[in-house]
């Protein structure tokens, strides 16, 4: 029994040091904006951003030859308004925010925003124009101030706690014994899935961006938090170009368009309302999910056998 202990402890602290030096990489990959599998066009200008509408027009892609992900993915997120991208697990929500970022490159189609397809751009300019509130915020080994500040390097202390107070967190971390300068992250002050989604939400308020992504965490923050999280990303969502990837349908029946995405296929579109009168694979999700609140679109019963 000891004999087993002792290994699998040891592997638990390599599995932490991992973890943080992924969190440290994917700092050192923001702050270099460097990617090496995919390359700047020569000479490319960087995106000019107006009302940011975005376009995939009959996308393909694969992240691996054998297996094609997306089929065929066309729509248009009017400059300033929300789309949400609804489907079971694996059915490829994260897989278009990835593409947005241009982190792979597609296989047929065009991707673009404000009509320049995100292959003749920069990327450094690409990713200044995005803002993602993550499911899992990674937070730095750093201050929470770093942690903020990160959204906008060189914003200034007051802009900070504006942005704190605007995500609601200013009052929590003036309640900590360091206030801004506590040390979060593995190594230090380990906050809970609210307080780091408020954080994520301050550093893009900070950031400002054209874009905004926000990708709904599958597990459920108590129910007060959750509201009050949804208030705050209504608000920066206000005209501005949004994408939604979301689990829980509630949060976004008033999003201006809706896709089921299925099998990397968007099989329906339309309003919540349009797609309820519809009476097809969303309203049977909105249903289902009406019986059973605590459920979120997981794998798909019929295929993965759940
Ligand atoms: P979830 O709701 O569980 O987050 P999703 O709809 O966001 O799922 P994606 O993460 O977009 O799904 O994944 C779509 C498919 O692509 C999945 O089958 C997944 O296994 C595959 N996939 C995702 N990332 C990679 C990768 N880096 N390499 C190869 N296949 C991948």
């Amino acid at each position: 029994m000891i004999q087993l202990y002792i290994p699998l402890n040891f592997l638990g602290v390599i599995y932490r040091e991992i973890k943080q030096s992924l969190a440290d990489m994917e700092r050192l990959f923001h702050l270099l904006d460097e990617n090496r599998e995919i390359a700047d066009a020569v000479q490319a200008p960087p995106l000019l951003t107006g009302g940011a509408q975005v376009r995939f027009a009959h996308v393909d892609f694969s992240y691996e030859s054998k297996r094609q992900i997306l089929f065929d993915v066309d729509f248009t997120i009017a400059a300033g308004t929300t789309t949400a991208v609804v489907g079971h697990s694996g059915s490829g929500k994260s897989t278009l925010s990835r593409l947005l970022f241009r982190f792979y490159d597609i296989n047929n189609g065009r991707i673009t925003i404000d009509g320049q397809d995100l292959r003749d751009i920069t990327q450094a300019s690409l990713r200044q124009a995005i803002g993602i509130v993550p499911q899992d915020t990674v937070l730095f080994n750093d201050s929470i101030e770093y942690n903020i500040a990160y959204g906008k390097p060189g914003a200034s202390k007051a802009e900070i706690v504006a942005v704190a107070k605007a995500a609601h967190i200013h009052d929590f971390i003036e309640s900590l014994p360091d206030g801004y300068d506590s040390m979060v992250g593995e190594r230090g002050l380990k906050l809970s899935g609210g307080e780091k989604q408020r954080v994520a939400i301050a550093r893009t308020l900070l950031k400002n961006p054209a874009l905004l992504i926000f990708d709904e965490a599958t597990s459920a923050l108590d129910s007060k938090s959750e509201q009050a999280i949804q208030a705050q990303l209504k608000e920066i969502a206000k005209d501005r170009t949004t994408l939604v990837i979301a689990h829980r349908l509630s949060t976004i029946a008033d999003a201006a368009q809706i896709l089921v995405l299925d099998h990397g296929r968007i099989i329906e579109r339309g309003t919540h309302l349009q797609l309820l009168a519809a009476d097809g694979a969303y309203a049977q999700m909105w249903q289902r999910q009406q019986a059973h609140p605590e459920e979120v679109e997981g794998p798909s019963p019929g295929i993965d056998g759940g």
